[in-house]
């Protein structure tokens, strides 16, 4: 039997590789980058030693069991909870939107009810089905939360207005009418002690996988069993039909002496503002934060995606999923190549589904192989 080739070595490519090697089998991993772990590797930035994620700030949350003991058995995971703040028109507020917000935002006290009572009372209650984002937000949390908290992030953030934007990407965010600040609902959440690189880097310590770096797709020679390609679906097939819409991000560090903001991520609705927000990394590590007498931040700008940038959001709006239909039903009549991930299967995916769905395609296809 041939190798099995495995295009890119973030969390799709890694958890594949493993578990196809665990089974016997032989992986040539690849990545045109010159590290592992994808859009979620750390380094340890040189001046102030604090552990930077490159592509942008990643907090691990799950609620999926199976995915957090993966996680755990390939390096240590600390007590992590994101709290995340806003500064809209010059006040810092509590997100996301929870009894704190809605008090301090309205100036009032309200308790649990009377809040909820209160924003029904602002909510549009004649949306009965919201659709797009603006839907979903006059819908919850009314026009006065919308325009502060997020309209103008929002338009930054995906280039469109949010009228244009689908509900869901709203729904993620949770809206609360107690003081509980933890952006996330899950059970599970934490930040791995050495980066997640280390992590990666020993999912992909087995005998059976090879990880080839600096290594593009599109310059091997070699025949192999069976592929899963974890790069963007447009790119497999030279972007023939079009390119799929992404956006992309910049982000203008900010070294500093002691503590730039602190907390570790800071939002910044307002539209007068160019970037999304600040994240400053020495806080998403609080069991060492202290120890850095330096530290650094990044403020995030959201734009357009170039044929020279890095993929980072699809935007999914109707014209993409135009495109990305006649993608699909190419991928689906190429033989022997499964095509995985956030940039393969063009969905926003967070790393524990991005886990989730590895560990299950890596299962079917050895289902696949038993039954042939
Ligand atoms: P990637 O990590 O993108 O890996 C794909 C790899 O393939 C890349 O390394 C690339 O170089 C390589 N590649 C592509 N094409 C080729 C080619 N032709 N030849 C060779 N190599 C190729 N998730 C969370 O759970 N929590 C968070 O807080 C969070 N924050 C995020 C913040 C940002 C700004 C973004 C953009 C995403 C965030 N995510 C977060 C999502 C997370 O990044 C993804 O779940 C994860 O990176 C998906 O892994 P992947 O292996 O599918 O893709
Ligand atoms: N959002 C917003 N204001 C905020 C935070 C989020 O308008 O202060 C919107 C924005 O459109 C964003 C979406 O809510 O894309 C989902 O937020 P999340 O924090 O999940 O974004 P991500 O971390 O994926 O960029």
């Amino acid at each position: 039997m041939k190798r099995i080739c495995i295009v890119g070595a973030g969390f799709s490519g890694a958890v594949i590789a493993r578990r196809l090697s665990e089974c016997g089998y032989k992986c040539l991993v690849i990545d045109e980058r010159e590290h592992p772990a994808g859009n979620c590797h750390t380094e340890r930035d040189a001046e102030s030693g604090v552990m930077v994620h490159k592509y942008g700030p990643h907090i691990f949350h799950t609620n999926d069991e199976r995915v957090w003991n993966y996680i755990n058995r390939f390096g240590e995971m600390m007590p992590y909870v994101n709290r995340v703040k806003a500064t809209v028109k010059g006040q810092v507020y509590s997100m996301p939107i929870n009894l704190h917000t809605i008090n301090q935002f309205f100036g009032k006290c309200m308790s649990p009810a009377e809040a909820k009572a209160f924003i029904e009372s602002q909510a549009r209650m004649d949306i009965t089905d919201p659709q797009t984002f603006e839907e979903q937000a006059l819908r919850f949390v009314g026009d006065n939360i919308y325009q502060g908290f997020f309209a103008g992030y929002t338009r930054k953030q995906w280039g469109v207005d949010p009228s244009q934007l689908p509900a869901s990407i709203l729904k993620r965010l949770p809206l609360r009418f107690n003081y509980e600040d933890n952006y996330f609902n899950h059970p599970y959440q934490g930040m791995p002690r050495n980066g997640y690189t280390a992590i990666v880097e020993n999912i992909l310590g087995h005998e059976n996988i090879e990880l080839r770096l600096d290594c593009k797709y599109e310059d091997l020679t070699e025949e192999f069993e069976h592929i899963f390609y974890s790069g963007p679906l447009d790119r497999y097939f030279n972007y023939d039909l079009g390119r799929l819409g992404y956006r992309t991000l910049d982000f203008e560090p900010v070294h500093a002496e002691g503590d730039f903001q602190g907390t570790a991520v800071m939002n910044y609705p307002d539209s007068e503002i160019p970037f999304t927000r600040i994240a400053e990394h020495k806080h998403f590590a609080p069991w060492e934060s202290d120890s850095f007498a330096k530290t650094i931040a990044f403020r995030e700008y959201s734009r357009s995606c170039g044929p020279d940038d890095i993929p980072y959001y699809p935007i999914r709006l109707v014209a993409e999923t135009e495109l990305l239909e006649k993608y699909q039903t190419r991928a689906k009549q190429e033989k022997n190549v499964t095509f995985v991930g956030r940039l393969g299967t063009y969905q926003y995916l967070d790393m524990d589904v991005t886990i989730g769905r590895a560990l299950d395609v890596a299962e079917a296809y050895l289902q696949m192989l038993i039954n042939e």
